[in-house]
């Protein structure tokens, strides 16, 4: 998969060198390049943003650096022979970014973000591309950061874990919270690893009992009650018969 963060700071981006995604870089398996929009401005001052029509506070992103940058990172990839381009543009006005999301972004061989800054970019710039490729308007959350870039980060991280062979366990992300199957929707409940006893806590005995079905019962029971106790909106979503065809299997 091929990554392109258009950004004005591209030292933010820093973090994709390291961990999951920074191996995956080494590997191969993530091609990524991240662009300074400056580089795409032709004043003094290299100025991106101006004044809102219509008036109000904070600066709105120029249509033009955004023009010429995206131009210029699509002209190079389709050069390098990359194909299916999609447009990635944080937004707290977006759609929520979820696993599912997630999940659709992995199938995709190419991302192109365009994290802003000030009140977001001028609409012409996505209205534009918007006519040559798939736009994924995405939210990380509820609130407002100052910028997309750390947004470009945890999207990044979510889709590059479900990369064939970038995790070292491909069973890993099975059980992970949002995960589909008969646990959609189910938060993953606690995790416990040696020793078994640390400060006179104890790990529940059933995890030692050998017996599979009874843990995976376990694991179910718990993933309810941390959804209940925490996301009772998923609790909605979940679907009674799935449970009762797998505690049929156990
Ligand atoms: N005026 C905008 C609004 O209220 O929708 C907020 C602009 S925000 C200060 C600047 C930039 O940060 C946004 O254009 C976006 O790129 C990024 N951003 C802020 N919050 C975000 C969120 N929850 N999810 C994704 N990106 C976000």
């Amino acid at each position: 998969m091929r990554l392109d963060v258009v950004t004005i700071f591209p030292e933010y981006l820093d973090p994709l060198n390291v961990s999951l995604v920074g191996k995956a870089r080494a590997r191969g398996q993530l091609l990524v390049h991240v662009h300074d929009l400056r580089s795409w401005t032709h004043d003094r001052h290299n100025t991106v943003d101006d004044t809102p029509y219509g008036g109000g506070p904070g600066m709105v992103m120029k249509t033009d650096p955004w023009g010429d940058a995206l131009d210029s990172v699509l002209a190079d990839g389709y050069e390098t022979g990359a194909h299916g381009p999609a447009l990635i543009v944080p937004t707290p006005s977006g759609r929520p970014f979820t696993q599912e999301v997630a999940v659709e972004l992995s199938e995709r061989p190419w991302l192109i973000f365009t994290p802003a800054r000030y009140e977001g970019i001028d609409r012409r710039v996505v209205d534009e591309y918007a006519t040559r490729m798939p736009v994924y308007e995405v939210s990380i959350g509820d609130y407002v950061l100052a910028g997309g870039e750390a947004a470009v980060l945890v999207v990044t991280e979510a889709v590059a874990r479900l990369l064939p062979g970038v995790l070292g366990n491909a069973e890993s992300h099975r059980d992970d919270s949002f995960a589909p199957g008969a646990m959609a929707n189910l938060l993953e409940g606690p995790v416990y690893t040696k020793p078994p006893r640390w400060r006179e806590r104890e790990i529940p005995d059933v995890l030692l009992s050998g017996h599979h079905g009874k843990i995976a019962r376990w694991r179910r029971d718990e993933a309810l009650r941390r959804t209940t106790a925490n996301r009772p909106d998923l609790i909605e979503r979940c679907d009674p018969k799935a449970f009762d065809k797998k505690d049929r299997e156990m």
